[in-house]
């Protein structure tokens, strides 16, 4: 699937943007559309690992993310009091690339619209997929304004309640809530919060990570009831509550919630879609393949990586069924890990429930929380695109 093949990306959050810019590059003639009106995207972070910077180095944006954001090399689990139990130095990144790079969601989005526009990436906005039928090696698509047009490929970046995982498979791989949910919200940084702290609490756990000189992104994850309707009006209420418990900075920015506080929730739905990620000509990347607990901050980096990984496929010479099997190939047993890796995560800060599990999490994150994320670096930080001739995640 080389040049002048039509390819659809449905969905334009950071995985449709950075697949369309890849394919794009490749040549390929991309159209993206996307069901908001207007590109607008929520006011948090983004933590970008250095695998994640490695992609979007390959799509020559890397400059303009280290420009929008903030470095930093280390982890910090803390108590809730901001005791220091244990500091981690990440194994990630090399020469020139930082081990984390975190920038707003907006900054990102935008550096990554760029690149899809300078390669004549075709956008449709207010735009989704009323209907896909295939037919030989072709993707008929219906639009909601009624046109319709035909594809070689339709790839479905377009998140975790994915219409495109409908059409290929039904509705077999619906989310599910975890029973835990997550807050967040930007806050002035302390100058102290140079690195992704994590505050270990009585039942729940909160972090930040800085995301410019001026501001910090934090976020509280904890046990929510699925049934209990939570109205966007009294979110500064409720996180209040839930900040309840919690001392230091956690508190000035608990102290300062009000009526105009922009805060986003959002329930856990962790989920990873068996292979193989495609039927026939609709492939799935991202958030519609595989979410994660945010503990690693790789929810965007593997997003990313599918989207140059499924490129990089498709501008080899082999038949269309053979690049698909390589791209699943080369991302399941990746996403997996991390799927694997964080879930782990969630379910042990979540268990700390007491005084006395504290101190037990506190002596066993002392004696090997360090080495635990060492080995997740190790993993995360080899590249996706192999030397010529290697083989990686297969
Ligand atoms: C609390 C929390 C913290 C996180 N922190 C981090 C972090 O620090 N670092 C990190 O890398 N990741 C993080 N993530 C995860 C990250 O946000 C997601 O994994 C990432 O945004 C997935 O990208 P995506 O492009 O696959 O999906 P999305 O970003 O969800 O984009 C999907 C796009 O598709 C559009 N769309 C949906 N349906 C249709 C349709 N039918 N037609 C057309 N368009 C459609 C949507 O409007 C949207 O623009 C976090 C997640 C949570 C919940």
């Amino acid at each position: 699937m080389g040049a002048s093949r039509r390819v659809l990306v449905v969905g334009g959050g950071i995985g449709g943007m950075a697949s369309a810019a890849a394919f794009g590059q490749r040549g390929m003639d991309v159209l993206l559309i996307e069901k908001r009106p207007e590109f607008t995207v929520p006011g948090v972070g983004l933590g970008q690992p250095a695998n994640a910077l490695r992609v979007l180095g390959e799509l020559g944006v890397l400059p303009q993310v280290i420009a929008a954001g903030f470095q930093y090399d280390s982890m910090r689990y803390f108590d809730y009091n901001r005791e220091l139990i244990v500091e981690h130095k990440f194994l990630l990144g090399g020469p020139g690339l930082p081990a984390v790079c975190a920038l707003s969601r907006s900054d990102l989005h935008d550096i990554l619209l760029d690149a899809a526009l300078k390669v004549g990436v075709g956008i449709g906005l207010g735009t989704t997929a009323q209907q896909m039928e295939q037919e030989g090696n072709r993707v008929h698509v219906v639009f909601n304004n009624g046109s319709s047009d035909e594809f070689d490929l339709v790839v479905g970046f377009d998140g975790i309640r994915s219409t495109t995982r409908i059409f290929a498979f039904g509705e077999a791989f619906e989310p599910i809530h975890s029973g835990y949910g997550a807050w967040r919200l930007q806050a002035p940084r302390p100058p102290e919060v140079d690195a992704m702290e994590f505050y270990q609490g009585l039942g729940s756990k909160t972090g930040a990570m800085p995301l410019n000189d001026e501001l910090m992104y934090l976020f509280h994850i904890r046990p929510e009831d699925p049934s209990e309707k939570l109205a966007r009006e009294d979110y500064p209420r409720y996180l209040r509550e839930r900040l309840n418990g919690y001392g230091d900075h956690i508190a000035e920015v608990r102290d300062a919630l009000g009526p105009d506080s922009d805060i986003v929730y959002s329930p856990l739905e962790p989920a990873i879609l068996p292979p193989p990620w495609y039927s026939g000509r609709i492939v799935l990347g991202g958030d519609a393949a595989h979410t994660f607990p945010p503990h690693l901050t790789e929810g965007a980096g593997m997003a990313l990586e599918d989207g140059l990984v499924l490129a990089d496929e498709l501008s080899q010479d082999k038949p269309v069924e053979d690049m698909l099997d390589g791209y699943v190939q080369r991302r399941y047993a990746r996403c997996a890990f991390v799927y694997t890796f964080s879930m782990q995560m969630l379910h042990s800060e979540q268990m700390v429930r007491t005084h006395q599990q504290l101190d037990e999490a506190r002596r066993e994150l002392k004696a090997n929380g360090s080495a635990r994320i060492a080995a997740s670096d190790r993993i995360l930080n080899l590249p996706v695109l192999p030397a010529k001739g290697a083989l990686l995640w297969r």
